[in-house]
């Protein structure tokens, strides 16, 4: 059976830039299922669906024309053909990312969705390395290694507001703390990472740094 690594965890755990590297090493493919949520957001927006519309969206979710590359060195995100890569990192996508993820019949399709291109992914390159937030628990629970990346909020908001601001002085930070604690809130009823799930290797990387984290995941997945 083809080699599936599932990593789950909160924004600013290094879980998207820490799973890219550990699929390049290891030589495996690589899926982004928040790029998903992402890619769906944007369409939306982009197509004027009602966000307070879950049908709307629901559709919207059967008939979302993706397109995702697999290369964990550039990953690709189309829809439409259109290369929505940059806009989808926007914060008008980070904001209302969730609202679009917690409609039930969209997380269905979603994960149908990701079940279908991790097989493929994982059949053409011998291994694939997927990352979100319900990756080791309900799109691939049988995956042979799986691995929730956590960080202190101290720690994850120092890198988010690096990511997004430059910089981690405390203006910075505090400008990054709402969007966290809003999105964390705003995801709850999706996921929960104070506990792992059965089976689930918990690697902390609060008081690693990029190289230390990447390190501790390889670990587990060479194990
Ligand atoms: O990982 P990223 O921050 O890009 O994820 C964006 C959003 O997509 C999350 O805030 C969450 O709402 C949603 N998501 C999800 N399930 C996943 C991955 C992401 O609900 N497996």
């Amino acid at each position: 059976t083809p080699f599936v690594i599932a990593v789950d965890g909160p924004s600013g755990s290094g879980k998207s830039s820490v799973s890219r590297a550990v699929a390049g090493t290891v030589g495996a493919g690589y899926l982004d299922t928040g790029a998903m949520y992402r890619a769906l957001t944007w369409w939306c927006l982009h197509d004027e669906v009602d966000l307070q519309d879950p049908e709307a969206i629901s559709a919207a979710a059967w008939s979302l024309p993706l397109e995702i590359g697999d290369d964990p060195r550039a990953p690709t995100v189309h829809v439409g053909g259109r290369d929505v890569g940059e806009e989808i990192r926007s914060s008008g996508i980070s904001s209302q990312v969730s609202r679009v993820a917690t409609v039930p019949a969209v997380r269905t399709e979603m994960q149908r969705r990701q079940r279908a291109l991790i097989e493929d992914i994982a059949a053409r390159r011998g291994a694939c390395v997927a990352e979100g937030r319900d990756i080791t628990t309900v799109v691939a629970p049988e995956a042979p290694v799986r691995i929730l990346l956590t960080a202190s909020e101290e720690a994850r908001l120092r890198r988010r507001s690096l990511e997004v601001h430059g910089a981690s002085d405390e203006a910075a930070i505090a400008a990054t703390r709402d969007q966290v604690v809003r999105r964390d809130r705003d995801d709850s009823t999706v996921s929960q990472f104070t506990v792992a799930a059965d089976g689930v290797v918990v690697v902390d990387t609060s008081d690693l740094d990029f190289d230390g984290s990447v390190e501790a995941v390889l670990t587990v997945v060479r194990a």
